[in-house]
């Protein structure tokens, strides 16, 4: 209850422009159209992450910026930022708040990779229609890259990736000394 009013009030303050481009749906039909499959909403997992691909064994963040704390660094300290800013007023409230869901969201995902999950965040922002193909692009390589590291780099699931199967056997041979 809380949590939805303080999120509506939210919205109709800084007044978010995604209502017709909801950032999740934008990765799922990114993520189909190359190939990908997956299921979502995992509430079993912690976090409950947006979309799971078990042959990845990858959890995918799509995080509002504001909410998760996009520009909060490790220190928890809050940067003001175009993708991110808080409000001027009760601005410790929100500072509070934006820290409370990032140590939760660190906690989560710490308990997921101890479950054996690689984690993907994935930001609002970089969601954009400029930046949004980048983005997708760079989320199909990254899973690629995991499902090589998890089978040993033997059997390259897309042609495309040999050069970086070769890299990576030629790593693993190292100089032998
Ligand atoms: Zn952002």
């Amino acid at each position: 209850m809380d949590k939805l009013s303080a999120e509506q009030r939210h919205k109709n303050m800084s007044a978010i422009k995604s209502k017709d481009t909801k950032p999740e749906m934008t990765v799922r039909h990114g993520l189909w159209k190359r190939g990908f499959r997956y299921r979502l909403n995992h509430k079993r997992l912690p976090g409950h992450p947006d979309l799971v691909l078990r042959k990845y064994r990858t959890c995918i963040f799509v995080n509002g910026c504001f909410w998760h704390g996009h520009h909060i660094n490790s220190q928890l300290m809050i940067e003001d930022s175009a993708c991110c800013r808080i409000p001027k007023t009760n601005r410790e409230f929100w500072v509070a708040k934006i820290r409370r869901n990032k140590q939760r969201d660190r906690e989560e995902q710490r308990r997921l990779a101890e479950m054996g999950w690689h984690c993907i965040t994935v930001w609002e922002c970089e969601l954009k229609p400029s930046k949004r193909e980048e983005t997708l692009d760079s989320i199909a390589f990254t899973l690629n890259h995991i499902w090589l590291q998890d089978h040993g780099a033997k059997m390259a699931p897309d042609t495309k990736l040999e050069e970086d199967t070769l890299t990576l056997v030629a790593a693993d041979d190292g100089p032998s000394t």
